[in-house]
């Protein structure tokens, strides 16, 4: 039985087309959403289950989608943060030169 493939990530469709070239070397093949048409190559595949893995792991279900991209909120706050302790540093030392 094949594996579970995950929904597209761009538009949600689950009518995906996954194939591979079937070489025994150098595989090639792709994962591909009918609806919207956005395509995941995999090159050097090791047939259709690793096809799916790298779409999966490109199209994430949606729940891994939003951790992700909480984790990078998160790290985004946290480099405006440094930032603004950078500035607030350098605007001191700018200070006291000035009015040595
Ligand atoms: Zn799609």
């Amino acid at each position: 039985m094949a594996k579970k493939i995950n929904n597209c990530i761009k538009c949600g469709s689950d009518d995906i087309r996954v194939h591979d070239c079937g070489y025994s070397s150098f595989n090639c093949g792709s994962a591909k959403c009918r609806n919207c048409g956005n395509e995941k190559k995999v090159n050097y595949n090791e047939g259709i289950d690793d096809v799916i893995d790298s779409w999966n792991k490109y199209s994430p279900t949606v729940k891994v989608h939003i951790e992700r991209l909480h984790k990078r909120i998160v790290g985004y706050k946290k480099n405006i943060k440094d930032t603004k302790e950078e500035i607030t540093k350098y605007t001191r030392i700018f200070m006291e030169e000035e009015y040595k």
